[in-house]
């Protein structure tokens, strides 16, 4: 009897670690952020240092807001981009494939509703190609990397270059510099 009394206790023990343990390891499981699609695989650059993906491992990739902006050369709805305030210092990468491309001391208000850089982070970070679609001649800026849309450049731009790169927030993501200064 006392041996049977034992083993219950034991068993119960063990059914109790045992539920415990299971139930640690429900609620430490992150959760899913659906705006933001993370855990994204690395790009690898193909030998002329390009990242080529097929429209389906971009849709994978993108959220339906970074689709429609980066691969269907789509327009945010001015003033409403996360970065058009931003004024920390940092660098702004392509929501693509993460590539710098504008530097914030560069950023100014243009006052449009989109973010507003007089010059791109490097000479070789951004292409310029004529577009001319819904009857206008701009200019469009895309990555130099990934070939994805980032909005377009005019000439009415403060010093020094007299250029303003008109780009959506939807297709930048930011990093603030780091705020140890020693
Ligand atoms: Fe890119």
């Amino acid at each position: 009897m006392r041996y049977q009394k034992k083993l219950l206790f034991l068993f119960t023990t063990f059914m109790i670690l045992s539920v415990f343990i299971m139930y640690s390891n429900i609620i430490s499981q992150p959760k899913k952020d659906t705006s933001v699609k993370k855990d994204k695989k690395e790009l690898i650059p193909n030998a002329e240092g390009k990242i080529v993906l097929t429209d389906a491992e971009w849709k994978e990739r993108l959220t339906d807001e970074e689709y429609h902006v980066l691969r269907q050369k789509g327009t945010e709805q001015g003033g409403t981009g996360k970065f058009y305030h931003n004024k920390a210092d940092g660098k702004y990468y392509c929501a693509g494939c993460g590539y710098e491309l504008f530097d914030s001391e560069t950023k100014y208000d243009s006052g449009s509703g989109w973010p507003a850089f007089f010059k791109p982070a490097t000479d070789s970070s951004v292409a310029e190609i004529d577009d001319s679609t819904l009857g206008m001649r701009r200019i469009e800026v895309k990555c130099q990397r990934c070939d994805s849309h980032l909005g377009h450049v005019f000439d009415d731009g403060p010093n020094p270059t007299g250029l303003r790169y008109c780009v959506n927030s939807a297709s930048l993501l930011f990093k603030p510099d780091s705020t140890e200064k020693k």
